[in-house]
């Protein structure tokens, strides 16, 4: 079928899923009791070389904890990036912080030199703690956002963060899978080179659970704070007795299910999304101005989305070429809009962002469903070509 629908990112169940997911709905434990969340757990955790995990109800709900857990309090900063999805934002704002926007170098994640010229000359130390000199608030923590499955500048994060006394939160949310090859943090994955990282498991990321997160840390106190604040706080399960306020935030029993089966599959799923995006590289790269941006070298990425950064060469506006394309029955989207643009941060400190407006105004992601078809990647290609030989 030459116009078929091809999506931009959809999962792909191709392994025991109906199994594990059949097993949980025929024990009757569907809910956060069970015991696949837990094996969900040990496996994720020995996936990405940590000795434990916390399963939770969805990534920002992991980031949530993850921003209590690391000590956020009620008007402290929270240095972020701004070019990525608002949802690793929210959760500042959900602890009481204020976030502290720092633009994006070309791995598109957060720009170190940026933050540490953020740090050094916005910032000085008092009585042991960062502290923005503009708005007198205490700097609390550094959140970094693996994006695209690209793995940030975590060597020169992490002395970052130590030299300031900041806690340094991991958005692996998009990373599930990718680690480094190479230097100081050779092996380690993306989520567990700072004080506590997040994964995702929603319906477009690289596995899914429905909807579900798994947060690790590499302070065991910490990880058990952060399952304690996602089971309401309970401290006596038979009299119901609670010491602090918690949240309904733990992952349930269906998901792990789905958790399991997807997990099993994730080293093929990232093959294939290599083959996928070293073809738009071949086909795409260089052409009428198009470039296919690359990964970081030293990494082994995930390979979860394919951005394509329109040139002064393409003839086609963003928007435009998104139109045509979808005119033929093939979706992809822009990268995301700026976070401090958004109506609720619009009035929140923005530092170093020309980059990040740059790359906001000229990136597209491309399909990149594992189940995606050799034959519908090459219309995807030549429908971008095609439209732009047209014009
Ligand atoms: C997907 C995503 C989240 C949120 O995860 P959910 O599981 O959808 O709640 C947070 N940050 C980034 C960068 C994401 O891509």
């Amino acid at each position: 079928m030459p116009n078929s629908f091809i999506p931009l990112s959809v999962p792909h169940f191709a392994g025991n899923e109906k199994e594990y997911v059949e097993k949980a709905v025929v024990s009757e434990w569907v809910s956060t009791g069970g015991s696949l969340v837990g094996g969900f757990e040990e496996k994720l955790a020995a996936a990405v070389g940590m000795p434990a995990a916390v399963a939770c109800a969805s990534g920002t709900a992991g980031l949530h904890l993850a921003m209590l857990v690391a000590g956020v309090q009620p008007g402290d900063e929270v240095i972020v990036p701004s070019l990525t999805f608002i949802a690793a934002v929210n959760p500042v704002h959900y602890a009481g912080g204020v976030p502290v926007f720092i633009g994006c170098d070309d791995t598109l994640c957060l720009d170190a030199d940026a933050a540490e010229r953020f740090c050094e000359e916005c910032c000085e130390v008092r009585g042991g703690a960062l502290v923005n000199k503009t708005s007198g608030r205490r700097v609390r923590a550094l959140e970094v956002v693996h994006v695209f499955g690209n793995l940030a500048g975590m060597p020169r994060l992490c002395a970052l963060a130590q030299k300031y006394g900041l806690a340094l939160i991991e958005d692996a949310t998009e990373a599930v899978g990718s680690y480094y090859t190479e230097g100081p943090f050779a092996h380690r994955h993306a989520g567990t080179c700072g004080d506590v990282g997040v994964y995702s498991f929603n319906g477009n990321k690289i596995i899914t659970t429905g909807s579900g997160g798994m947060l690790v840390s590499n302070h065991a106190g910490w990880l058990a704070r952060a399952k304690h604040l996602s089971t309401q706080a309970k401290t006596d399960e038979v009299r119901y007795l609670h010491d602090e306020v918690g949240y309904n935030y733990r992952m349930t029993n269906l998901q792990a299910a789905l958790g399991l089966a997807q997990l099993e599959q994730l080293e093929g799923f990232i093959a294939r999304k290599k083959q996928l995006y070293d073809a738009y590289v071949r086909r795409l790269h260089g052409q009428m101005g198009l470039s296919v941006l690359p990964f970081c070298p030293g990494t082994r990425p995930n390979h979860w989305f394919v951005s394509l950064l329109l040139g002064p060469g393409y003839p086609l506006s963003r928007d435009a070429l998104i139109d045509r394309l979808r005119g033929e029955n093939i979706q992809t989207r822009p990268i995301w809009g700026l976070v401090h643009q958004q109506k609720p941060y619009a009035g929140c400190e923005a530092y170093a962002t020309a980059k990040a407006e740059d790359y906001a105004a000229r990136v597209v992601n491309l399909p990149c469903s594992v189940g995606l078809a050799n034959e519908d990647q090459a219309r995807v290609c030549e429908t971008i070509l095609g439209v732009a030989h047209a014009h």
